[in-house]
């Protein structure tokens, strides 16, 4: 084996032909939902001033605090390679003049993310998700119809043992009461918690519910709960949601104590996680955001959205490789016909055929090998004397084909 000393860094990966496949099936399909739902793509760039994120996605997460990977460019700018979308979409929104659009603005998106973390399965340090975000709207509509996409990407995908948890974490004004009944109750239960939950109890004391740590999930066993302190209007908008999934047939179990690592959020969280998956079993979820526009300097703008995770989506297919097929393999019994083969070659795939030539110098043995390998079901042999035979690469059955008939026939 030829190697190198030069590897992949921690917590990333190369994308080989039999993963880039599966992804391109993922995103074609996740494209194909989104744009019949009336969903258009964009696409921001890979990093991003720091502020925005420290600012959009909050300074007390995890992401901001230990994951960003943060660096100077060559002008002294402090930049971040991207952690999440939402936030540089709803820079692009305001940048672009898109609150002066109809409203929602409806938006997907693809592509590569970063995040310092421990590397495991399911957990990378740059990963690939793709999301959608409804900018523009407070109605439960928008969020149920953001989860019901969610819910119809996994199901076509084919994602086994799907689960739908929600939450709602209602809105700033009645959360904030909630959070100083919440921190009194960690405060009298200190001398439990894990060091981390310990430390940030002022700053982040929702992620408590998050941990893993047994003492800390003892205390959070008694811990009052948003959802049941929501104030009237976010219980309504939390009851409505709910109903329009029930009305839409979308299974989801209400689960009091869903956080996410994310400042943002508003009202409205959800999670999609997946029993075949191991300790990361998330493979999608979002809420309403409807503070964020205006937290970096636009009108207040509600919105909604969700990430799904592709490595996640991968792990829980269960990655089974897809081969392609060819529809034909042209090849030569002499050295002579290359030219022609290749000329021959162009015109099959212009008339819309999957057709490969040799480009190895191989023997007629070697490239009726290789036509085998690739799956071609048919071989186009080009004879020394110009005439052509069209093989069935199933049966070896042959016969000889006039050249301007060979499309036709491949085509049957
Ligand atoms: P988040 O942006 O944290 O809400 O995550 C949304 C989705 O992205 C999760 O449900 C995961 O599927 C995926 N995800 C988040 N972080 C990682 C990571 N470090 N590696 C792989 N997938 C991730």
């Amino acid at each position: 084996m030829a190697a190198s000393k030069y590897q992949a860094p921690r917590g990333t990966f190369d994308i080989l032909p039999d993963a880039a496949r599966i992804r391109a099936r993922i995103e074609r399909t996740a494209a194909e939902i989104f744009v019949r739902a009336g969903y258009e793509p964009v696409s921001t760039p890979a990093f991003e001033d720091t502020e925005l994120f420290e600012r959009g996605v909050g300074r007390s997460t995890d992401i901001v605090r230990k994951e960003m990977f943060t660096f100077e460019d060559k002008g002294g700018r402090s930049i971040t390679l991207r952690p999440e979308g939402t936030a540089p979409i709803c820079r692009a929104y305001l940048e672009h003049g898109m609150h002066k659009l109809a409203q929602p603005v409806k938006l997907f998106y693809a592509g590569p993310f970063f995040r310092h973390e421990r590397p495991q399965a399911g957990r990378y340090r740059q990963f690939h998700q793709l999301g959608l975000e409804a900018i523009g709207t407070d109605s439960p509509l928008a969020d149920a119809e953001a989860i019901m996409l969610l819910a119809e990407l996994l199901a076509e995908l084919g994602v086994p043992g799907v689960q739908l948890r929600l939450g709602s974490l209602g809105s700033p004004d009645a959360r904030r009461d909630y959070l100083e009944e919440l921190k009194a109750h960690l405060r009298a239960h200190e001398a439990e918690l894990s060091k981390d939950v310990r430390e940030r109890i002022e700053l982040n004391p929702l992620r408590a519910f998050d941990s893993s740590d047994e003492g800390t999930r003892g205390v959070m066993e008694n811990a009052p709960t948003i959802v049941e302190r929501l104030n009237e209007e976010d219980a309504a908008h939390f009851a409505e949601v709910c109903s329009l999934l029930d009305a839409s047939g979308i299974d989801y179990e209400i689960d009091p104590t869903l956080v996410r690592g994310l400042d943002y959020y508003t009202r409205t969280i959800f999670s999609f996680v997946c029993s075949e998956l191991g300790a990361q079993s998330e493979v999608g979820g979002g809420g309403r955001y409807d503070g964020l526009i205006e937290q970096l300097g636009g009108p207040p703008t509600p919105a909604i959205g969700w990430a799904a995770g592709v490595e996640r989506i991968m792990l829980a297919l269960g990655e089974k490789a897809e081969a392609t097929d060819r529809d034909a393999f042209v090849a030569v019994a002499d050295d002579g016909q290359r030219q022609r083969a290749l000329a021959l070659t162009g015109e099959l795939r212009h008339a819309g055929l999957a057709v490969e030539v040799d480009l190895a110098g191989r023997s007629l043995k070697g490239q009726l090998k290789h036509a085998d390998r690739i799956r071609a079901r048919r071989a186009v042999i080009l004879e020394a004397d110009g005439t052509m035979q069209l093989r069935d690469m199933q049966t070896g059955d042959q016969h000889p084909v006039e050249p301007g008939a060979v499309a036709d026939e491949l085509s049957k």
